[in-house]
């Protein structure tokens, strides 16, 4: 299994739980790939979605190998789960329980409204919501790639402590796990491959391979600041999503001319500690190949800390001791395809020459996938 992301490990438990001898070799020091955790200068901030994949898709991969989700972590349910700010001052809470959502949506945008929300909760109908800024919230993932308000339930630890669990699971259950070791080649006898070779030089033998795929995520890609700021802020949440006043110029700008969005909407994460982790949606690559690396991000990343102070994070640019900005050219360097960091589970392939390799799609998923084909191949 090359790899440590969610995907690899996943896919591991599943070939384990069928008998295989696995190897996990990554070449990172230590496992989670885009569900990482970063640390700089004692902040601490989330790299991937933040405590999310759905739990009872955890559940089911550690199952595979009879071990229990509460056994190994403490589950935490965000209370709210999400704060929307609009531009008119507004704030409406996300719950885990839609009759306390519904009550915030009532308080903002009337009975009418949040019944219109329980009955789309119940039978999938967004289009009965007719507030607009109920439909910019429960409509964000379509801007974003991904679903800001995200999953009401998650571990304790930040975002990495899920892969971390994890590996510990593989590692209890007989799974070699092999860190800062880059796959580089293979070797191959006929139409399959019988050792894959590091970058050090050492050659693994192996029945088959498992290899992340370059993903073919669906546009838009994002910005990403990780901040450390002094100061805190009363009025957010852990995640928080700031509406701007100009929903459908914004969203034609990114979805459509593949420019910078002028008022953007932005989500925040508030790590605690003062660490804040602020994505902005971006056009990906492909739709506009801009100079990320100039100093057109930097000027960017500005506009956005001067955005958020105008929404209410006073002085936040001037608190500031750690700025990273990770950008669509940072995703693609890490072969992310138009530098859309957001996977897609469904992208698992066969190799198209070699008849024991297979590309494994994204996350949990993904891996599953890509493990009950190698034991097709096999049987
Ligand atoms: C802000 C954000 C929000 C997201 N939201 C969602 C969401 O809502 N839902 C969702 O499903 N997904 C979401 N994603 C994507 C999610 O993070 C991925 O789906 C998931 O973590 C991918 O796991 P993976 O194991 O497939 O790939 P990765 O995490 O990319 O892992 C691949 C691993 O392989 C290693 N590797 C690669 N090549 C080699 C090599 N040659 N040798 C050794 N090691 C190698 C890498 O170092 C990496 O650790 C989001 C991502 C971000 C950044």
């Amino acid at each position: 299994m090359v790899g440590a992301g969610l995907g690899g490990l996943a896919g591991a438990l599943h070939l384990r739980s069928a008998g295989y001898e696995v190897t996990i070799i990554e070449r990172q020091p230590g496992p989670g790939g885009r569900f990482g955790a970063l640390e700089i200068d004692g902040f601490r901030f989330d790299v991937g979605p933040g405590g999310a994949p759905a739990l009872r898709d955890l559940s089911a991969v550690l199952g595979v190998v009879g071990e229990r989700l509460d056994d190994w972590a403490e589950v935490q349910v965000l209370d709210p789960v999400c704060r929307a700010h609009y531009p008119d001052g507004a704030t409406i809470d996300v719950f885990d329980d839609p009759h306390r959502t519904a009550e915030a949506i009532a308080a903002v945008c009337g009975r009418a409204e949040a019944r219109a929300y329980l009955r789309w909760r119940r039978w999938g109908a967004l289009a009965g919501l007719t507030d607009p800024r109920t439909r910019r919230l429960f409509g964000a993932a379509a801007l974003f790639g991904y679903d800001p308000i995200g999953e009401s339930r998650c571990v304790r630890g930040g975002g990495d402590a899920l892969a971390r669990i994890m590996a510990s699971v593989c590692e209890k259950h007989g799974i070699s796990m092999w860190y800062r070791m880059r796959v580089g080649k293979w070797k191959t006898e006929r139409d399959r491959v019988v050792a894959v070779v590091t970058d050090g030089g050492e050659s693994v033998p192996v029945d088959a391979v498992v290899l992340p795929r370059r993903t073919v995520g669906r546009g838009p890609s994002c910005l990403m600041l990780h901040l450390g700021a002094a100061g805190s802020y009363g009025r957010i949440a852990r995640r928080n999503v700031h509406f701007g006043r100009a929903w459908r110029r914004s969203r034609h700008e990114l979805l459509v001319r593949g420019e910078l969005m002028r008022d953007p909407t932005i989500a925040v994460e508030d790590s605690g500690g003062g660490a804040y982790r602020v994505a902005v949606p971006v056009p990906d690559l492909r739709l506009a190949p801009m100079d990320w690396d100039g100093i057109a991000a930097r000027a960017y990343a500005g506009e956005i800390v001067a955005t958020l102070e105008a929404r209410g994070y006073l002085d936040l640019g001037m608190s500031l001791s750690v700025s990273y900005v990770v950008t669509p050219a940072h995703w693609a360097r890490q072969g992310m395809a138009y530098g859309i960091p957001f996977g897609d589970s469904s992208h698992t392939r066969r190799h198209p020459a070699l008849a024991n390799v297979v590309y494994s799609g994204s996350g949990l998923q993904g891996g599953r996938r890509a493990a009950h084909w190698i034991m097709g191949s096999l049987s």
